[in-house]
């Protein structure tokens, strides 16, 4: 463990899920966890944090991905049904759901990672007392 880890092993939630929501190391804040877009390195390279704890750890993040992206969908669906009804737009509601439906998960992807991370780390690993934490 570097000195560094040691020193953010008792990060508050707060700042821990900051860290999640700016794409970054849950442990230690590194900003340098991804090699692009889509692709998350193994381990951080600042503090040595192995990201994916265990088979099938990504499916939160899945589900994170999935309810913030269909999410945006509704509030814009909402929107436009509250600015247009009775007189439903169907091309505009179509024209403005679409792209968000087949590039918000892209665009949310490595957010939705460090996400669920952080709020494993933040909440899930804390709630468990027979979790052995991964400092
Ligand atoms: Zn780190």
């Amino acid at each position: 463990m570097t000195p560094n880890a040691k020193s953010t092993t008792h990060s508050s939630r707060g700042a821990i899920l900051l860290r999640g929501f700016t794409r970054r190391c849950p442990r230690c804040g590194s900003g340098k966890i991804f090699r692009h877009w889509t692709s998350i390195v193994d381990d951080c390279p600042r503090c040595g944090l192995h990201f994916e704890r265990e088979s099938g750890y990504w499916a939160g993040a899945l589900a994170i991905n999935f309810v913030c992206v269909f999410g945006l969908m509704l509030v814009i669906m909402g929107l436009v049904l509250a600015f247009t009804l009775p007189d439903v737009n169907v091309a505009l509601t179509l024209g403005l759901m679409l792209p968000v439906a087949l590039l918000g998960p892209v665009v949310w992807y490595p957010f939705s990672k460090t996400i669920w991370m952080a709020i494993d780390r933040a909440y899930l690993q804390r709630m468990d007392r027979y979790e052995q934490p991964d400092e």
